[in-house]
């Protein structure tokens, strides 16, 4: 009698042991699909051409973006926010890399040579969506693409699972102007800009505004993809050139008086109201504390194209602070406290250094860019970087940010530094010598490769070198 209750309490004991290992077990699993569960969405707008003081968020008086400044009031808004070069094609280069683009030869704007394979992002560099692949991450891109027409460079061989949007540096906006069926069709630079749009690899036939079209898809992937880690980027081309918006977006801004800058505006208003509804998805399905939000343009305001600089001096294409410092806003609700201003610099080149440590994704190659989160929440004391640094390789012109001290080479002065926490408007050349701001840049151009490929610039004379450069192109 006895055997047989030691032999029952036995069992008893193996049942609950064994009960609670299966708990353990449950928890453990459970524990391990939340991780992957809750790394984060990640989306990047990016807009292209937009001036320092193009948004209400950055104290615009005749601009109101009251969507945009949703994402600097639910998280921060970065005062001395950068990108890593003052036009879009190497601007993007940099952002989509985590690195500086002058590492690996896209010191120039792309041409659009679809035959030519050195137009355009190198496949020695990964890009975010390839960074975030392995890490469990479904990639999407909309809009401009610039980093590469060759078949071997287009988005979906670089990554990304999805592609709606063109290939070329910029794109017109109404569906009546797209008159060209594919690239094939293509005979200059610039008519690249009146394709069909792509959805993947295929073209069609869109008939929504472009702007519209591209806010429009960028819902409808996060409806689809609610149930895993996605990475969007958002390049919306406006409010860069052409100058072109639906009627009722001009007529929001009937206050503005001069044209072009009431249709930048009205440009300006589409993107904003396209965020609106991008966060409101977000909201709406409750994904909005598990989504890092940036918002940015990819460089300076051309104020002969309507955009404004505010206090910054020099605009698109200058080293002074208008060509590289930009609208730079993120929000990750419940990360970052709302209302957050953050001043010490930052970089674009940042946002694949942020998303890769939350993803768990190992880069290939060493990032100029790193996680700015435990900055901006103070977790961390000191800045995110030492020093910036950028190159505008064929006018040798320069500039170089240490702390508040920054040296620059630009058209039409000598070099010259400036203290930009007292002279954010690099008015004030010093006298002072601060060989150590020259020195750490000297120390970095050498690190640097010179252009890979012919720009923008160099159209004419790429032609000559490439007679054949738009005969024979494929449909595609
Ligand atoms: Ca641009």
């Amino acid at each position: 009698m006895r055997h047989i209750f030691f032999t029952l309490q036995s069992i008893l004991l193996f049942i609950i042991i064994g009960c609670s290992q299966s708990t353990v077990n449950q928890k453990q699993t459970a524990t391990h699909q939340t991780t992957s569960e809750t790394k984060p969405n990640v989306i990047v707008v990016l807009v292209d051409d937009l001036g320092y003081a193009d948004v209400s968020f950055n104290g615009s008086q005749d601009i109101s973006t009251p969507n945009i400044d949703r994402i600097a009031q639910n998280g921060v808004k970065f005062t001395s926010g950068y990108v890593s070069y003052a036009v879009c094609g190497p601007s993007r280069a940099g952002l989509i890399t985590g690195r500086y683009q002058d590492r690996f030869g896209f010191g120039r704007n792309p041409l659009f040579a679809p035959k030519d394979i050195t137009q355009g992002l190198p496949l020695s560099e990964q890009t975010i969506a390839e960074v975030l692949k392995p890490a469990g991450y479904k990639n999407v891109a909309l809009g401009k693409w610039h980093l590469g027409s060759h078949e071997k460079l287009r988005p979906l061989k670089r990554g990304f699972d999805e592609f709606f949007g063109f290939l070329s540096g910029g794109h017109k906006y109404f569906p009546e102007d797209w008159d060209l069926n594919d690239i094939s069709e293509v005979k200059s630079q610039f008519e690249a800009y009146r394709t069909k749009l792509l959805r993947n690899d295929t073209r069609i036939d869109e008939k929504e505004y472009l702007t519209h079209a591209l806010s429009r898809e960028a819902v409808s992937f996060i409806e689809k993809n609610q149930k895993q880690p996605f990475f969007m980027y958002l390049a919306y081309n406006a409010p860069h050139t052409p100058l072109q918006a639906p009627q009722e977006y001009i007529d929001r801004f009937k206050h503005i008086e001069d044209k072009d800058r009431r249709i930048f505006a009205g440009m300006v208003g589409a993107v904003d109201d396209g965020v609106g509804r991008i966060l409101d998805k977000l909201e709406e399905l409750k994904m909005d504390e598990n989504t890092i939000v940036f918002f940015l343009s990819d460089n300076g305001g051309s104020e002969k194209h309507a955009a404004e600089n505010g206090v910054l001096r020099g605009q698109k294409g200058s080293m002074l602070e208008g060509g590289i410092r930009v609208p730079f806003a993120m929000q990750w609700k419940g990360k970052i406290a709302a209302g957050t201003v953050y001043d010490n610099p930052v970089i674009s080149l940042d946002i694949l250094g942020t998303i890769a440590h939350y993803a768990s994704a190992q880069p290939k190659n060493k990032l100029d860019g790193v996680n700015i989160v435990p900055y901006i929440n103070g977790e961390v004391e000191g800045v995110p970087h030492q020093q910036l640094c950028w190159r505008k390789y064929d006018y040798k012109h320069f500039a170089v940010r240490k702390g508040n001290f920054k040296i620059v080479k630009d058209k039409k002065q000598e070099t010259a530094c400036y203290d930009l926490s007292k002279d954010i408007s690099e008015q004030n050349a010093l006298t002072e010598n601060k060989a150590d701001v020259q020195q750490a840049y000297d120390n970095w151009v050498k690190q640097m490769k010179d252009p890979d490929f012919l720009g923008l610039r160099a159209d004419k004379k790429y032609n000559k070198q490439h007679p054949d450069r738009f005969k024979n192109v494929e449909k595609y």
